[in-house]
């Protein structure tokens, strides 16, 4: 087979499985029973046949063509020319748990950057921590050799999220991962930001990524998703305690996600010029101290973007200027609510990667322990499929709402 281009995998994969004959999409399967020819399939194998080879059933738990659809899709895509296996779970965040419980065990030592997700830290300080898991954040902006003293007989992974959440530090996952494999630590990444159509983190080197599918994949705001995928050699481990915690997701939400990823190339571009329009009009606002996305030149790791992204999401924060804001600090205060409320193409709300515009200021005093934030107000943007001329006017009408707001005291 011609090996085909990401733009032309995202239509195409997923499309083999047993679909009846001249149906474009792969239909919604709704399973819980399977049959079988005999009892011998019922009692070895499961199904195989239609699946394809690689797949194997005997239960809904156990994938339908329609979840397998999709697994196949993510497969060629996040990890096109590796051996690589997928399994669906019912959020991103539980992708994110289900691997560490997998993976990990009592006395492992886990390093996880401080700007993680903040969902992530509270998987890590509980249930991991209840475990016995022993976790230790590093700051994200550490190159490998930094990281290097930090690791310990018991290291089990260094988990990454590259950029990271709300601060959007890019780090330097190639070389993390050469560290980490000639120690024999697995490195697993969250891939939510670039999507597999701006970042390959299977060509860096690591061993698993987890996919919040809820996000740009399915884009449309209307269901959740998430997936690990993870080399061969880690798939049964991880495919076994997937199965004996009985995690699954249901048949028209994978449809869902199989869906919108058709359009996810022509997505992400228009949030990409988008993003970086809506960033460089900010750089030039007065009451913008520091734009905080990778893809505009003064970022601190632009370089390390520009050498391994092929593109930006339209996901990013800026600083405000603290006297724009009237010294407020962090957080929601008078000043973010006039920024934010009242907008017209810009929504309050937290899940982004839809075709919407949000905003939401970060809250980061007291979450990050190894280099708390000390900056003035953040916002974070989620720049939609809008127009940008009409985006740019609305974050005008804020910032007068805002200085409005701050001299009204
Ligand atoms: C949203 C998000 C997740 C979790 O995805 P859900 O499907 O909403 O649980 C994980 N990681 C990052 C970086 C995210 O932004």
């Amino acid at each position: 087979m011609v090996s085909a281009q990401p733009a032309s995998k995202i239509v195409g994969s997923g499309r083999h499985i047993d679909a009846p004959a001249a149906i474009a999409s792969m239909p919604v399967y709704r399973a819980s029973t399977i049959l079988f020819d005999s009892l011998s399939e019922a009692e070895t194998a499961g199904r195989r046949g239609a699946l394809g080879a690689r797949h194997v059933t005997s239960y809904g738990v156990g994938g339908t063509p329609g979840t397998m659809a999709l697994t196949d899709a993510l497969c060629e895509i996040e990890a096109a020319g590796h051996d690589c296996r997928a399994a669906l779970m019912p959020s991103g965040l539980n992708a994110i748990s289900t691997l560490f419980l997998a993976l990990l065990e009592p006395g492992d030592h886990l390093l996880v950057p401080d700007s993680a997700y903040g969902p992530t830290r509270a998987v890590c300080d509980g249930l991991m921590t209840r475990m016995g898991v022993v976790v230790e954040y590093y700051d994200p902006a550490t190159s490998a050799e930094d990281l290097s003293p930090k690791l310990r007989e018991r290291t089990r992974m260094i988990y990454l999220e590259s950029p990271c959440s709300y601060t959007f530090e890019v780090q330097d996952v190639p070389a993390i991962c050469a560290l980490a494999r000639a120690r024999g630590i697995l490195t697993a990444v969250d891939n939510a930001w670039a999507s597999p159509i701006f970042a390959r983190p299977f060509d860096w080197g690591v061993d698993a990524s987890v996919l919040p599918l809820t996000k740009y994949w399915s884009g449309h705001s209307d269901v959740l998703m998430g997936a690990i995928v993870v080399r061969e050699a880690l798939w049964s481990q991880l495919w076994s305690a997937v199965k004996q915690m009985g995690v699954c997701v249901g048949g028209d939400d994978a449809f869902l996600v199989l869906r919108g990823l058709r359009t996810a190339d022509v997505r992400m571009r228009r949030h990409q010029d988008n993003g970086l329009a809506v960033a460089r009009w900010l750089e030039a606002r007065p009451e913008v101290r520091r734009v905080l996305h990778p893809g505009v030149a003064s970022h601190p790791q632009h370089a390390l973007w520009q050498r391994d992204f092929s593109g930006s999401s339209g996901l990013f924060s800026f600083e405000m200027e603290p006297a724009a804001t009237g010294d407020l600090g962090g957080g929601f205060n008078a000043a973010t609510a006039a920024f934010s409320e009242g907008r017209r193409f810009f929504g309050i709300g937290y899940s982004w990667g839809g075709f919407e515009s949000l905003i939401m200021p970060g809250r980061l005093s007291g979450i990050r322990t190894v280099r708390p934030w000390d900056g003035g107000t953040l916002i974070r943007l989620h720049v939609g499929l809008e127009d940008p001329a009409d985006l740019i006017a609305d974050l005008d009408e804020g910032f007068a709402a805002m200085l409005r707001a701050v001299a009204a005291g």
